[in-house]
């Protein structure tokens, strides 16, 4: 199959449309990362989404719906925080997952009575949700344990000759994926960190809790228990407290010839000095918009990434570090 990279525009809406209507998928961009999206009502096609990435059959979907969807066909109850937290923060980069009405394929949820929903706020999102109308289930374009793509280049690297269209839609701002919130009792939880912060959920709310996946038990966002996020090189995760280890691992690497990048932030960066440095950049936003980015640019130049771990780690940063974690096998 022929993989098209396209600007958002009314004959690749149009060509999206016709995708999706008959049962195909189509990779869009959002503020988080590239979405592959499928018709969530149609079974085959979702199902389709996960062959495709390749993707553990029991880590549910996101259904994206544009901004005037009316989710209460989706959905059976939206608590009252949850109208308030939508009010405050959709369109953007939270999901919030609700009882299900079993209105879509029952693949979208892997066998949950919850669903999850998102309104994207990047521009050309909501015109490809508006022109297909429909529900549309969709993970990271990525194959399934790799980076998060946040270019339609990212995408067609990981997914050329599998899908027929790339809506291009520049790079994402945001850069990592959404604040996923259970909404389905008498407060949010945190199921997933993202843009969306616990400290703007419980300005909102009033409180806010976080769910730590304890050993032996069902995981409730199944993703959590997934290795993701993964360079296809070896990584090595240092705290900013022993900076000096990671400069001392570098030398020692390099010296032995293998190709050596240090990622970390720009203050980090300048401490170290001279190094084969992975810029980050200074604020919290422009660390999480780089991450993924310099995560691949990493895997295509180097066969070692050693990253060190921003000394700030609050707000965005949590965020930031759980996919850092995870992207280096958890060393922290
Ligand atoms: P991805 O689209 O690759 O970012 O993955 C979607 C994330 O949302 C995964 O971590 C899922 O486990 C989570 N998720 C999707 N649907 C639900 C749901 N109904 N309940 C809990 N977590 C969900
Ligand atoms: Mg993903």
């Amino acid at each position: 199959m022929k993989t098209e990279i396209l600007p958002v525009n009314e004959s690749s809406l149009r060509l999206s449309k016709e995708i999706i209507t008959s049962g195909g998928a189509v990779a869009f961009p959002t503020e988080t990362v590239y979405g592959l999206g499928a018709n969530a009502f149609d079974n085959a096609a979702v199902e389709n989404i996960f062959k495709i990435k390749g993707r553990p059959n029991d880590n549910p979907l996101i259904v994206h719906v544009h901004k005037d969807y009316d989710i209460s066909s989706l959905v059976s109850y939206v608590p009252e925080y949850a109208k308030a937290l939508a009010k405050a923060y959709l369109p953007g980069p939270l999901t919030m997952v609700y009882k299900s009405k079993g209105t879509v394929s029952k693949a979208v949820s892997c066998g949950l009575d919850t669903l999850a929903i998102r309104i994207p706020s990047h521009e050309g999102a909501q015109e490809f949700l508006k022109y297909v109308n429909l529900p549309i289930a969709a993970p990271s374009a990525n194959i399934s344990k790799h980076v998060s793509p946040t270019s339609a280049e990212h995408v067609y690297y990981d997914l050329n000759g599998k899908i027929r269209l790339i809506l291009d839609g520049g790079n994402s701002s945001g850069g990592i994926e959404s604040t996923v919130l259970d909404c389905t009792g008498d407060s949010p939880v945190i199921l997933r960190s993202g843009l969306v912060t616990r400290e703007m959920i419980e300005k909102i709310a009033g409180s806010c809790g976080e769910y730590v996946l304890k050993e032996g038990e069902a995981a409730r966002s199944p993703g959590m228990k997934y290795k993701h996020y993964s360079p296809n090189c070896r990584t090595m995760l240092f705290e900013f407290c022993d900076l000096q280890k990671a400069v001392v691992e570098y030398k020692k690497n390099k010296a032995d010839g293998e190709k050596v990048k240090i990622l970390c932030d720009d203050k980090t960066a300048e401490i170290i000095g001279e190094a084969d440095i992975l810029n980050l950049g200074k604020t919290e936003s422009e660390i999480a918009a780089n991450l993924y980015l310099k995560l691949r640019e990493g895997e295509n130049s180097a066969s070692l990434i050693i990253a060190i771990a921003p000394e700030k780690q609050d707000g965005i940063m949590v965020g930031v570090m759980n996919r850092l974690k995870k992207a280096c096998g958890s060393k922290l």
